[in-house]
């Protein structure tokens, strides 16, 4: 008989363990001799991820690229035939609002950090001052509090916030670092862990007590080993990033694998060697489970097999957020689209705006002459104020930042809401450390039971993806 595993969640992670685990055990061709069941607690796959019908096209409600340096998600998209649906951002340039104005990113940024101290000067995003400031870490020649801890699993861990505003000043942090790595989690950089949610940095400044040094460094290595600077950080799927999550339901389908939708687990035992899940339509039987849910679900059918691990889960905090995507004319708007869009730096805060996609210039597929399609970010982790808005009040509200930014003077020609509750975990200090030891935790209990997905080891695509990966190669490296 055929192992039989079940992957508890239909997001990126679960689907790609349910695809990996499908797809390696079958000969070309023909159906695998796994046996694989999805169990899903709503009515769709694809979780976080998810694309509609907008203004006449396909536009992304969440995720709309991952990273291209990295193999993971790029490679997944080439093995189910999406390569051809590849696309890059037409511009990579984005700006912030800080200053009372837009102002572009300078050259040479690493996640925020400037390793070019006269583009960034020339930018008008940092005061004199605080230029000045930053360019003291050149001459650091002694560790401040010795160097970050040499275990990039991050047993020594500190906050990102500690990290740059020690090096660089609070300039530097409140209006570049703190900005970019909220476009990525809604959260607070002053508390995130360097380890999880800044790996490059966190490498980096284990290198020089200059951190700029220090990254000028390691940009150097990477040139040297062959790194194209200008080849693309981002990729997108023209079609939208659901296109992902559908072929892999499609494949997982071909392959021999069941999807049950509005199928929600609310219990997980073992006993005789199974696993037995509680579903509102009666239990379900397993050799092997993967975990492929936020920390809340995951925590609790957690509890009972790795309690320190699901103690730990429990305490991990979400943000919210809502994205407001809006058809704008054009001509209505003060200023030219020529970039990705802008951040807002922790010094400027608006009302209800937190940051601003130019989809319309950012993706070719996207492009129009007369409607810019504008995908803004509400809500960040412990300001929920414009979230609690209602949607008319919610999109007046934007309409009010964008006016104030962009100059909009004109009623949106369509708006969108998607609301995100609860979507993006936040990595403190020690975080992957936590996790390796939940890792740990599940080894020693009861052999088939793992775990995957954004509240583990990277909230990203790739991470997902790699994490579905790794989930299907564990079970298989214990016969299952
Ligand atoms: C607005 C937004 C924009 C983003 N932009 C980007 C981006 O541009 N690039 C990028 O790389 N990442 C981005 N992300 C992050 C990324 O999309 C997510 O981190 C990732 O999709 C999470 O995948 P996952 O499989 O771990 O979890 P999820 O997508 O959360 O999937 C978990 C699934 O488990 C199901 N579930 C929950 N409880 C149960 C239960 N008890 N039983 C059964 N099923 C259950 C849920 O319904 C869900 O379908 C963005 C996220 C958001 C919210």
């Amino acid at each position: 008989m055929s192992p039989h595993v079940v992957v508890i969640g239909a997001g990126i992670a679960g689907l790609t363990a349910a695809y990996s685990l499908l797809a390696d055990a079958t000969a070309p061709g023909g159906r695998s001799s796994r046996n694989v069941t999805v169990l899903e607690a709503t009515a769709r796959v694809g979780g976080r991820i998810q694309s509609g019908e907008f203004a006449g096209h396909t536009v992304d409600c969440g995720a709309d690229a991952f990273l291209a340096r990295v193999p993971d998600a790029v490679d997944l998209c080439r093995e189910l035939g999406l390569a051809h649906l590849l696309t890059s951002p037409v511009s990579s340039s984005a700006g912030v609002w800080t200053r009372g104005g837009l102002h572009r990113l300078p050259g040479g940024l690493v996640l925020g950090v400037p390793t070019d101290l006269e583009a960034l000067a020339a930018s008008g995003i940092i005061s004199p001052d605080g230029v000045a400031r930053a360019a003291l870490d050149l001459d650091r020649t002694e560790w401040i509090d010795g160097p970050p801890g040499p275990d990039p699993d991050g047993v020594d861990d500190q906050s990102v916030g500690w990290l740059i505003r020690s090096r660089l000043g609070d300039e530097v942090f409140e209006r570049l670092v703190a900005p970019l790595l909220a476009g990525v989690n809604a959260g607070d950089a002053d508390k995130l862990s360097l380890a999880a949610g800044a790996g490059q940095l966190a490498s980096a400044a284990r290198i020089h007590p200059s951190l700029i040094v220090s990254l000028r460094r390691q940009l150097e290595t990477a040139r040297a080993a062959g790194a194209d600077p200008a080849a693309p950080v981002f990729n997108g799927l023209s079609g939208g990033t659901q296109l992902l999550t559908d072929t892999l339901h499609t494949r997982i389908l071909e392959l021999g694998g069941e999807v049950r939708l509005s199928a929600p687990v609310t219990g997980l035992h073992h006993s005789d060697g199974q696993w037995l899940m509680e579903t509102p339509s009666g239990a379900v039987a397993a050799d092997a489970v993967v975990l492929a849910l936020p920390a809340a679900p995951a925590a609790g059918l957690l509890a009972e097999h790795a309690p320190q691990g699901a103690a730990d889960l429990a305490r991990l905090e979400y943000a919210s957020v809502a994205m407001i995507t809006v058809a704008v004319q054009r001509h209505a708007l003060g200023c030219d689209l020529d970039g990705s869009g802008f951040l807002v730096a922790l010094t400027d805060r608006l009302p209800a705006l937190t940051a601003c996609s130019w989809a319309s210039s950012k993706w070719a597929h996207l492009a129009d002459p007369d409607v810019a399609i504008l995908r803004v970010s509400a809500g960040r982790h412990g300001d929920t104020a414009a979230l609690e808005l209602d949607d008319h009040a919610l999109a007046a509200a934007i309409h009010h930042d964008l006016g104030t930014t962009m100059g909009l003077d004109e009623p949106f020609v369509a708006c969108r809401i998607t609301r995100w509750n609860d979507a993006l975990p936040q990595f403190r200090a020690g975080h992957l450390g936590r996790v390796r030891a939940l890792h740990d935790e599940l080894m020693a209990g009861s052999a088939g039971l793992t775990v995957a997905g954004a509240a583990h080891e990277g909230l990203g695509i790739p991470a997902c993806i790699r994490q579905g990966r790794k989930a299907a190669l564990d079970l298989a490296e214990q016969g299952f």
